[in-house]
């Protein structure tokens, strides 16, 4: 069946829901800290199993504290058509990052519940255990085991800065649950997010359709010279390898400009031996080069080689390049990101299609389901920062088309 034209959700109530959430953890800055698995962690996950049961929902834990609220559907034998995010926050995390997502997915269980509406297939909320990577490296580790990407000994044995395991964490809290970790068909999966950019506010757009995320190439790179007194050294006669990098960095610049809407980042520099009046002999730096389509980021990445060449070529330098993480970019399912599309426009919601800059739970789900993904806009791009902010009507508008896309999916045998 379709989905009746006149469902919309209760904005406030999301709004009233997301600010009693953002009571648990609250900073002196209007924002969050939830470390995953802290004792603050285990009372936003009480609180949003304590509404999902008072909304009627059945509520299952996996082995890695992932949590599922399902209401009743029509056809249990059908795969679920799934929403979440993570409850977790940075340590100055704000009240939107992941939680939106979350209660999003509750809305939508209480608007249906308000009318009595079940689904064919049935919905689920999800919860994902240490997406945002700050306590437990890496990121979105919950998601990852689910997904088959980390094994579940993998996943437990993760430690804190005090040695501290997910696994262990998990069993103090209470969340540590008897269903397997992954292993379980979704029939759709959708993630409603802030956008963490600027780009929706800029151009004064409600819904962003996010069509993946965009790959990530890491490079360590050292250019090496000869170290040599800076007083007696004629200028054509050194082998400066701070000038070559110099030289690199702003051709690194270029390269992301030349390739739209590629982005390239030099955030770590170490210079050798470092003194004021020695020529430096070794400069090592980081380079982050990002961009939507892998074939694109392939040129960039040999972009970054010729302009290694030729500057370290023309100035006697030698170098060396080193790849150190590749993560290609995730494309999400026409089917899902058609249906987002669909459901802005015929809400009547300004709207594009967008790139997520972040890696999210949706990227990974995207390996074992056919996924998703909802963004709405925060005030002037910020995120992980006890400032974010978002709109009730922004908030309100991308939990619709979150509620919209998933009555499509849910619909029919
Ligand atoms: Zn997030």
């Amino acid at each position: 069946m379709t989905a009746p034209h006149n469902l919309t959700i209760d904005g406030e109530r999301l709004w009233r829901s997301l600010m009693e959430m953002a009571k648990i953890g609250a900073t002196e800055k209007g924002g969050n800290k939830r470390l995953a698995l802290s004792d603050l962690d285990k009372e936003g996950r009480d609180l949003f199993v304590r509404w999902c049961r008072e909304a009627g929902c059945a509520v299952t834990i996996d082995a890695m504290g992932n949590i599922f609220a399902r209401p009743k559907g029509r056809r249990a034998d059908l795969p679920p058509v799934v929403c979440g995010s993570h409850l977790d926050t940075q340590p100055t995390g704000g009240k939107f990052d992941g939680v939106y997502g979350v209660l999003a997915g509750l809305e939508i269980i209480r608007t249906l519940n308000d009318l009595n509406y079940e689904t064919d297939a049935p919905i689920e909320v999800s919860v994902w255990t240490n997406e945002e990577g700050s306590r437990f490296a890496p990121a979105m580790v919950g998601s990852g085991v689910f997904a088959g990407v980390f094994d579940l000994a993998y996943g437990h044995g993760r430690a804190d800065l005090d040695g501290k395991t997910i696994g262990d964490e998990l069993t103090r809290i209470g969340y540590r649950g008897d269903a397997p970790a992954g292993g379980r068909a979704f029939r759709a999966f959708f993630e409603a997010h802030i956008e963490q950019g600027p780009i929706l506010e800029a151009e004064g757009k409600t819904i962003g359709v996010v069509r993946g995320i965009q790959g990530i190439r890491w490079f360590e790179i050292t250019v090496t010279g000869a170290e040599s007194h800076a007083g007696t050294t004629p200028m054509n006669r050194r082998k400066d390898a701070m000038l070559g990098a110099a030289r690199i960095i702003d051709r690194i610049n270029n390269i992301a400009l030349d390739f739209p809407p590629g982005v390239s980042t030099v955030g770590l520099v170490q210079v050798s031996p470092n003194s004021r009046n020695t020529i430096p002999g070794t400069v090592f730096f980081s380079v982050d080069l990002r961009h939507p389509d892998d074939d694109v980021l392939l040129k960039m990445t040999a972009k970054l080689e010729t302009v290694l060449a030729e500057i370290c070529g023309g100035l006697g330098l030698a170098f060396v390049n080193r790849e150190i993480w590749w993560s290609p970019a995730v494309h999400y399912d026409p089917g899902c990101i058609g249906a987002v599309r669909q459901a802005a426009a015929e809400l009547g919601y300004t709207h594009r299609d967008i790139v997520s800059g972040a890696g999210h739970d949706a990227g990974y789900i995207a390996r074992v389901a056919p996924v998703g993904m909802v963004f709405v806009p925060c005030k002037d791009g910020i995120s992980h920062n006890e400032i974010e902010d978002a709109s009730p009507d922004d908030l309100a508008a991308g939990c619709n088309v979150l509620m919209r896309a998933m009555l499509a999916h849910a619909a029919g045998g």
